[in-house]
């Protein structure tokens, strides 16, 4: 739910928000999952906005975690709290040292792990009231779905465009209608892209070696015997090893329904890690198969979201000016290979296919800064206390939680005992257009949102 920024400004909001400066800088903070990062973005207002990152630190607890296969909340949760202060004070001492003044602080507000949020947003709250600055929880996914925008130099690509968010909690296409709007055209019916290909590593035994598991994955099933261009063509590529394998390939885009051929566009991953388990379990593979197996798994994998990108540019009223593919699985070099060749074989080989450096694509504080960069220029800011949204759907950007509605109502109720609030909840305000209709009507307050 919104409510107007009247008579609940929060101290933290006595500047305006909107960037009015030569320069802009944001320090982002993301702790949705086991990476602690902080990164300070800054923006030229005259030059076309340039992004331009000044700092950038990562913590990461992969070794810690490798013992259970996957990421595990308690030690993601200790890891951000072991790390947090370090990150924050060596961020503050290399922005003095270039002699660079934040305008705003950003924080991955959701979806993620709750305790691992709070990490990070109780550090951002700390930094935005000892620095009397306004402060923007982020959407971690609308971060990952703008992350292309800070790329080229400035906002591009422009709307509208499509995205493929492919990382360890999300499978997501989605057609970015603007900052606010995302569209969801397909999403996982059960699991994650990356949670399938983390299960498949570890029912391989696969060594992380320091890395993310896919990481690791992708590494230990490629041919370094071959060239560059084959390096990822699976080792199990033949149709007798592939009908040996028996791998159940997960829903295909086309379907029959009552006789007529449609477009299904859930994407689901769980089957195939099952038959990858139920391999393994009857079959004596050599070490040799088994790469060629976590080969043929990642083609089922990537073939399957490739198939779904089509259909979704098949079914789509307007041709998107690009398609981004983003989240960690997005670094893996042989699904953007598939996906080059799909695209092509399908006829749209001249759409534009970004894929960010490695290093933006998988979970970064980079993103949040830039996000709430985007964001503050459409005058959206925070009120504090921001609340950790664990599970928040893309489709509900601008939309408060009910649990977030209790919590202020008490919070109001505590402050002024003798007002009891009375009257009908505030109505929720659901599009930036009528965000921005709203703030026309009284242009000097800074329109506050539940983000
Ligand atoms: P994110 O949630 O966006 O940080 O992405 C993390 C997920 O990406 C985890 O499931 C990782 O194992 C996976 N991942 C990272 N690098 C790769 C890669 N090269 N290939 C496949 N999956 C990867
Ligand atoms: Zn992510």
């Amino acid at each position: 739910m919104l409510r107007r920024a009247i008579g609940l400004l929060t101290r933290n909001m006595t500047s305006p928000v909107v960037p009015q400066k030569r320069s802009f800088a944001v320090l982002g903070i993301e702790t949705s999952c086991d990476d602690t990062c902080i990164s300070v973005l800054q923006c030229d207002l005259e030059n076309g906005l340039k992004p331009r990152v000044v700092h950038s630190a990562i913590a990461r607890s992969l070794d810690e975690n490798e013992q259970y296969g996957g990421i595990h909340p308690i030690i993601a949760l200790k890891s951000h709290e072991r790390h947090m202060g370090t990150l924050v004070n060596d961020a503050l001492a290399d922005l003095k040292r270039q002699e660079i003044e934040l305008d705003l602080i950003s924080v991955t507000k959701g979806p993620g792990m709750k305790a691992s949020l709070q990490v990070g947003i109780s550090a951002a709250e700390q930094l935005a009231s000892d620095m009397n600055l306004p402060i923007l929880g982020v959407h971690h996914m609308q971060a990952h779905a703008l992350t292309p925008r800070l790329l080229r130099d400035g906002p591009l690509p422009d709307f509208p465009y499509m995205s493929l968010l492919v990382s360890g909690g999300h499978t997501l296409l989605l057609s970015s209608q603007s900052i606010t709007e995302h569209e969801i055209i397909a999403s996982t019916l059960d699991i994650a892209i990356g949670d399938c290909i983390d299960k498949i590593a570890k029912d391989l035994k696969v060594p992380w070696h320091g890395l993310m598991p896919g990481a690791a994955l992708e590494v230990w099933c490629k041919d370094e015997d071959l060239s560059t261009a084959e390096r990822y063509v699976p080792i199990a590529t033949t149709a007798e090893l592939r009908k040996k394998f028996n791998i159940k390939v997960p829903l295909h885009a086309k379907v029959n329904v009552d006789g007529v051929r449609s477009d299904r566009m859930e994407f689901s991953f769980s089957g195939l890690g099952s038959s990858i388990s139920r391999i393994l379990k009857v079959m004596d593979l050599t070490e040799n198969e088994k790469r060629g197996l976590g080969g043929e798994a990642m083609k089922s994998a990537f073939e399957h979201v490739t198939e779904k990108v089509i259909a979704g540019l098949r079914l789509g009223k307007t041709r998107p000016n690009a398609l981004v593919i983003s989240g960690g699985v997005a670094r893996n070099s042989y699904l953007r290979q598939i996906m080059r060749s799909g695209l092509t074989k399908a006829g749209h080989g001249s759409l534009d296919l970004i894929c960010p450096p490695l290093d933006l694509c998988s979970d970064n504080a980079t993103m949040i800064a830039w996000t709430a960069f985007e964001m503050s220029r459409l005058k959206y800011a925070s009120r504090t206390p921001i609340l950790p949204r664990p599970k928040w759907p893309l489709t509900d950007l601008l939309v408060e939680d009910e649990a977030e509605f209790q919590a202020t109502m008490l919070l109001r109720d505590k402050k002024q005992p003798h007002l009891p609030i009375k009257g009908p909840k505030p109505k929720r305000i659901k599009t930036t257009q009528e965000a921005e209709d709203a703030q026309l009507q009284e242009p000097n307050q800074p329109i506050e949102l539940a983000l």
